[in-house]
């Protein structure tokens, strides 16, 4: 049977409670556990495959093409090991099960209420999730912040779990001590009140784990502990650090691990942290900048694409380089602004991520013939991949009002290099479109794709409703345009890419989302591997 780690969040939001459970969560995996990360989202929406970037920051898609937020990201980034769709569940989903459910009569006429209805379900969906994981311990991270409205059902949930389940069951607390800089130091009283206010909902934590932008004197950690009745050894430091990837070591300083495995009754573990220490190490090594262009459309919002540009990091460090991301406005750069074209000019690589509409495109595509025609090691992410075909097909193919269909609403061309491919054979569409998850790809030998790689068959997840269109084969054939790698059965087109060039490859997936922070993607390393050689 497995266990339960529950950990919640109080004072304010952003304090990093996905990384406090990832961080957790690693530290059990080094001990041999197995382990899984699930998060409880409180907001309305059934999934955020609809919600905007700007406001919810990247759509993280799972190997069974869930749609999640990217905290499951950050979860796969330290546990390296893919989640699944049950590992995910908002308020959203709950009700409208529910509900579907009662129009179903599956309630019998009776009245359907928060408590025990929409809870049960709750919990429900928890312990299926730690049974289809088939986990050790489960770590469950409840979204929001103690005393939000729409976030006491889970609460509630951890209420009744915990008597259900005991020993078995631990919740942490994640809160805030802030500086007060007139008076030079640090506060708790925030930190008690938000435990009085979950003491108030049922929950004792067991331990609470302080967030402080400045080093936290012992006394204050025991007075913490003396006010919130933890014993202070449960009480544990989060200060700022430099990497994220620093956190399970710190944490492991304070014996996390052992305090846990205490109150779980998991025996004596030894946790084995060398891969973060020799990881973080590398990282700390890396002095020397590498700027590499990314040329979105939300810019200057990490969030939005923080899974691609940890991956550009992480390749950086593997390089012992300390990658510096440029953002690269393609709407200015399609208005030909000379700055940002000056921008382009001195990045050592560029990365095209994935995107969806019409903004900035014809700026995308002026990208990828400046990359192509400078040597300029580039990257296409799904989106990015496209550009590329598109612009090869203009500029070198003369097909000069090649597009995509996406972005020619109107149907004013002929030319749709990139179309939509209804339902087939062996690719499911959500909604009859969008293709989600994990595909084959079979890599043609004797290409540079085949070289990253290193094996004929891989396996990348998708999100796309667009593919490479091959009625227009016959133009790119014979040219340094190289298609090499297709999804074995549909022979959809998976990875372009140019053979004239030093490093101007791209994927119809998303490699990104299997980045690792000690183990980068081989596109994303040999893209930085790329620029180096070119210095
Ligand atoms: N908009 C493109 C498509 O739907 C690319 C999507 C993406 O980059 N994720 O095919």
């Amino acid at each position: 049977m497995s266990k339960f780690i529950f950990v919640t969040g109080g004072v304010c939001s952003s304090l990093g409670k996905g990384i406090v459970a990832s961080s957790v969560a690693a530290i059990l995996k080094s001990a041999g556990l197995k382990v899984a990360i699930m998060k409880l989202d409180p907001y309305l929406n059934v999934d955020p495959g609809t919600m905007s970037p700007f406001q919810h920051g990247e759509v993280f898609v799972l190997e069974d093409g869930s749609e999640t937020d990217l905290d499951l990201g950050h979860y796969e980034r330290f546990i390296d090991a893919p989640l699944s769709g049950v590992c995910t569940v908002t308020t959203g989903r709950v009700y409208s099960e529910v509900l579907e459910e009662e129009r179903d009569g599956k309630y019998l006429g009776g009245t359907i209420q928060v408590v025990p209805h929409i809870t049960g379900k709750i919990m429900q969906k928890v312990e299926q999730a730690a049974k289809k994981m088939g986990v050790d311990v489960l770590v469950v991270e409840i979204g929001g912040t103690v005393g939000d409205i729409e976030g006491e059902p889970f609460i509630e949930v951890i209420r009744q779990m915990k008597n259900k389940y005991k020993d078995d069951l631990v919740s942490l607390h994640l809160t805030l001590l802030p500086y007060l800089a007139a008076s030079g130091e640090l506060k708790t009283k925030p930190t008690q009140l938000s435990v009085r206010e979950l003491r108030r909902l049922g929950i004792h934590p067991d331990m609470i784990f302080c967030r402080a932008d400045v080093k936290i004197p012992k006394a204050l950690l025991k007075k913490v502990g003396y006010f919130c009745d933890v014993p202070p050894e449960n009480v544990i430091p989060a200060e700022t650090v430099k990497s994220i990837y620093e956190i399970p070591l710190r944490f492991e300083k304070h014996n996390v691990g052992g305090i846990l495995a205490e109150k779980l009754n998991l025996g004596a573990l030894e946790p084995d942290l060398t891969k973060w220490e020799e990881g973080v190490a590398k990282m700390t090594k890396a002095k020397k900048e590498l700027t590499i262009g990314l040329a979105g459309k939300y810019n200057e919002l990490d969030d939005a694409y923080l899974s691609v540009i940890e991956a550009c990091k992480s390749a950086g460090f593997y390089h012992d380089r300390k990658v510096r991301i440029e953002w690269i406005d393609t709407e200015k750069i399609e208005a030909k602004d000379e700055e940002e074209m000056a921008k382009l000019e001195s990045v050592a690589a560029v990365v095209v991520p994935g995107g969806f509409g019409n903004r900035g495109i014809e700026g995308k595509i002026a990208v990828a013939k400046y990359c192509r025609e400078n040597n300029k090691p580039y990257l296409g992410l799904c989106l990015g991949s496209q550009i590329m075909a598109i612009e090869f097909a203009r500029n070198v193919l003369g097909l000069k009002d090649a597009t995509s269909e996406e972005f020619d609403e109107e149907s004013k061309s002929k030319n749709h290099v990139i179309h939509f491919i209804p339902e087939q054979k062996h690719i499911k569409r959500k909604g009859g479109t969008m293709r989600l998850g994990v595909y084959d790809c079979k890599i043609e030998p004797g290409t540079l794709a085949h070289k990253v790689y290193g094996k004929d068959l891989i396996s990348e997840r998708h999100r796309h409703r667009y593919e490479f269109n091959d009625d227009f084969l016959s133009h790119f054939d014979n040219s340094d345009f190289v298609i090499s790698g297709r999804h074995p059965k549909s022979k959809l087109v998976e990875i372009v890419e140019n053979k004239a060039h030093p490093y101007m490859i791209a994927a119809q997936f998303h490699p990104e989302l299997i980045s690792r922070p000690f183990k980068p993607h081989p596109l994303f390393r040999d893209l930085v591997g790329a620029a180096l050689s070119a210095e």
